[in-house]
């Protein structure tokens, strides 16, 4: 058989081998250390696991970003191992670990059932059992798993499952412990490595609410002390960039159940956020002669049945509603807004010359997203999109997909946003369900838009079976601190729905032709785009979005006066001052002020009252500067003008 290696050499081999044996032929040192392999790109296993045809072989050593894979899985199965030690008639579930909370877990039926004051007892055991070896397994006869699974119905049940897949059941054991699995374990446990018992929670079994409800035990192992106390700083930062963790002090948004899942409210503060945003959106769509529109958050079955959302996009739409009591007339609540704006170009005539029309409207719209994928203002039910239609001439694509691109790319620097990659999506030709059959079209669509993208010379990420049910795309992707990967801004190419609308324009030769309509998300919905400010700057924003800017301490009754008129000043200006008149010592409210992330704090007694100076200290920095009012009145109306 022929193994290839990652640094592309192949090796023959005569007869089947375990992967250790493989690593051992390699270099003595490599049999020492490998602990497993990842087959063919996609398949990991221990170093057990028998090698009998061709493939490609990662072998995987501590220093391999695989490895923390197989010491979680590890931890957790000497989870069940311990939990069965103290109470062994305990029925044992599965070992699993997720990277994105660099969490080991472990889950088992217990009675009576562990409590939260086990966990040091489980550690104690655990700690015992680290030195023991673990060992493999494999039946291939099912009387024998049968009989050896009997009073083990969870191991019992993935054990059918194996058979019935492969013929065959296999998994690890200790002592008494054995589970039935395809993860991947660590035949001994490095002495150095260290461990946390953290959290004792419930899970159904695979995770069906209809099942029984497990315990779930939640841990973190780091390669060394050091290494675990590192592993903790990262997801601990990573937990504070959440933008849901953010919102507890800030006070942007939030949910009610009885309004319902995933329909946000946005609250006072959120709201000057969003507010300022749009201010600065519209002036940058006036100059680029964008024409706003408003129109309405519903519209008839009929009018998504002929742009084919009712077909391709039925699941992602609330129900039809029927206008009135005796009215048959459905309605849906809009999931896009395109047809609407399709209605409103067809209000006039429009003249080669009249074009492009970009009709723009930062629109509501609703679509019905899986309750499980609802995160936060990430992904939500009801949002706001800053959405526009661009009517174009063939001759006009390319140049308009430029314009576009600079006025997005201007927009994101302002907020210095971190963009991942450009995902350019094309369609799958065989998936001719969700995609039209007309191949000109689409390549026509595909090649002009790639072609655009190499003339601005763009390092895009081609994504076949991503387009839109009418046309390719380029979406601007960011990667979130929970690891997804997300849509802010995009651009879409569509040659099918002015077809469908019947979409025309008068030509020079006086013919009628449909023109080919841009779908543009500038910052995609302000929920999901807030949500990725927050995490990005880590809700320190900048002055002109701060939804209150000056934070105004007063210190004693001239302090306080004072701070009235400073206030009413900056308020004069456009600024939101406000000024902490509770009943706290001082240095509590120069902690909430920090706590709420407000970018100029200033202290204002009986000196600043009597020189008309203002005394501030920055977010972030511990210098304090003192300045003549009227001054620190220019200051702020500098930053608030350039945008910092
Ligand atoms: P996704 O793949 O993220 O579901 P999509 O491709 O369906 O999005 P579009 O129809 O292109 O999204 O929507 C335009 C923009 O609206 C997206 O770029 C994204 O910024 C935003 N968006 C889409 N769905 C949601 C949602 N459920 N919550 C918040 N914002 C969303
Ligand atoms: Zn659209």
């Amino acid at each position: 058989m022929k193994i290839k290696l990652l640094d592309g050499t192949i090796k023959e081999f005569a007869t089947p081998l375990t992967v250790e044996a493989i690593a051992k032929e390699l270099s003595t040192s490599l049999g020492k250390k490998v602990v497993g392999a990842r087959i063919n790109d996609c398949q990991i296993v221990d170093k057990n696991f028998l090698i009998q045809e061709d493939i490609t072989l990662d072998l995987i050593t501590p220093s391999h970003p695989d490895y923390r894979l197989f010491l979680n899985h590890t931890l957790a199965f000497l989870i069940l191992a311990s939990v069965q030690k103290i109470s062994p008639d305990t029925k044992l579930g599965t070992v699993s670990y997720v990277p994105d909370e660099k969490e080991f877990r472990a889950t088992f039926l217990s009675e009576p059932r562990f409590t939260k004051d086990d966990l040091n007892k489980i550690t104690t055991t655990l700690n015992k059992l680290r030195k023991e070896k673990i060992t493999t397994f494999a039946y291939d006869k099912p009387q024998i798993f049968r009989e050896i699974f009997q009073n083990q119905p969870f191991q019992l049940a993935q054990a059918e499952k194996m058979w019935t897949e492969t013929g065959h059941v296999h998994g690890y054991q200790m002592g008494e412990t054995k589970i039935v699995g395809n993860q991947p374990l660590l035949l001994t446990i490095p002495p150095l490595a260290q461990f946390e018992l953290q959290q004792l929670t419930g899970a159904y079994w695979e995770n069906n609410a209809k099942q029984p409800m497990l315990q779930q035990i939640h841990g973190m192992i780091g390669l060394s002390t050091e290494d675990l106390a590192q592993e903790k700083a990262v997801l601990q930062s990573k937990r504070e960039a959440d933008h849901r963790i953010l919102n507890q002090n800030l006070e942007i948004f939030g949910f009610d159940p009885l309004i319902g899942a995933g329909l946000p409210l946005w609250l006072p503060n959120g709201t000057i956020i969003k507010e300022e945003i749009k201010k600065y959106l519209l002036e940058k769509e006036w100059e680029y002669d964008y024409t706003m529109v408003q129109t309405p958050l519903i519209g008839t079955v009929g009018l998504y049945k002929t742009s084919g959302h009712w077909d391709h996009y039925r699941d992602g739409m609330f129900q039809p509603f029927k206008s009135g009591k005796e009215s048959g007339e459905e309605f849906v609540l809009r999931p896009m807004n395109c047809p609407h704006h399709i209605a409103v170009y067809k209000q006039n005539i429009h003249s080669y010359k009249d074009l492009p029309i970009r009709l723009a409207e930062h629109a509501l719209q609703y679509r019905y997203e899986s309750s499980g994928s609802l995160t936060g203002l990430e992904r939500v039910r009801a949002m706001e999109l800053t959405d526009s239609h661009i009517f174009v001439r063939p001759d006009q694509v390319a140049q308009e997909f430029k314009n576009i691109y600079q006025l997005i790319q201007e927009i994101l620097k302002t907020f210095d946003i971190e963009v991942s990659y450009l995902s350019f999506s094309t369609r799958d030709p065989q998936d001719k369900e969700k995609y039209f059959p007309d191949d000109k079209m689409w390549n026509e669509a595909e090649h002009n838009m790639e072609e655009v993208l190499k003339e601005l010379n763009l390092n895009y990420q081609k994504v076949p079976g991503e387009a839109a049910f009418y046309g390719p795309k380029l979406d601007i992707q960011i990667k979130t601190p929970q690891n997804h990967e997300i849509t802010v801004s995009t651009i879409q190419l569509d040659f099918l729905l002015p077809r469908k609308f019947d979409v025309t324009y008068i030509d020079k030769d006086q013919t009628l032709k449909h023109p080919i309509m841009i779908h543009r998300g500038l910052i995609g919905t302000y929920e999901r785009f807030i949500a990725t400010l927050l995490e990005q700057t880590k809700g320190v924003l900048p002055l002109w979005l701060a939804p209150r800017q000056v934070e105004i301490i007063p210190v004693g009754d001239a302090g306080e006066t004072y701070a009235n008129e400073v206030a009413k000043l900056l308020k004069q200006n456009h600024i939101r001052a406000h000024v902490d008149t509770r009943d706290e010592r001082l240095s509590w409210k120069i902690r909430e002020a920090q706590t709420h992330k407000i970018p100029y704090q200033i202290v204002l007694g009986n000196k600043e009252s009597d020189t008309k100076t203002i005394t501030y200290r920055r977010y972030g920095s511990e210098n304090q500067v003192t300045l003549p009012t009227t001054e620190f009145l220019e200051l702020l109306k500098t930053q608030i003008k350039q945008k910092k």
